[in-house]
């Protein structure tokens, strides 16, 4: 199924995983700060988000969606928005699309 991302960007891409995810029926208010969090308490929230997407089975297509979708908020396949913005630009200046994997050889 296809979706859209807030730019108008089509993700072409099943949503099946996401039947999977560690984080099913858990509060989103764990994997998306709320305004105005800072500090500490918002480290901790993070850290107790990441902890269930450690043990995730579907953290690489979680992150590779969030890549490709360019999520601008919250905490898909183990990583924080500024963590996976610091990824895509890293990929910009190799000229390659961010994914959640290493670099495939070809
Ligand atoms: S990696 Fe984290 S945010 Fe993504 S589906 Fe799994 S538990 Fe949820």
């Amino acid at each position: 199924m296809d979706t859209e991302d807030r730019r108008g960007r089509r993700y072409t891409g099943s949503w099946a995983w996401q039947r999977r995810a560690a984080c099913r029926g858990k509060d989103a208010a764990l994997f998306f700060h709320p305004a105005g969090e800072r500090g500490e308490r918002g480290q901790e929230r993070e850290d107790a988000a990441k902890r269930v997407c450690t043990r995730c089975p579907v953290r690489g297509q979680c992150l590779e969606y969030a890549l490709a979708a360019d999520e601008r908020y919250g905490i898909w396949g183990g990583l924080t928005e500024d963590e996976r913005r610091v990824l895509s630009a890293r990929a910009r200046r190799r000229g390659r699309p961010a994914t959640a994997g290493p670099p495939r050889r070809n």
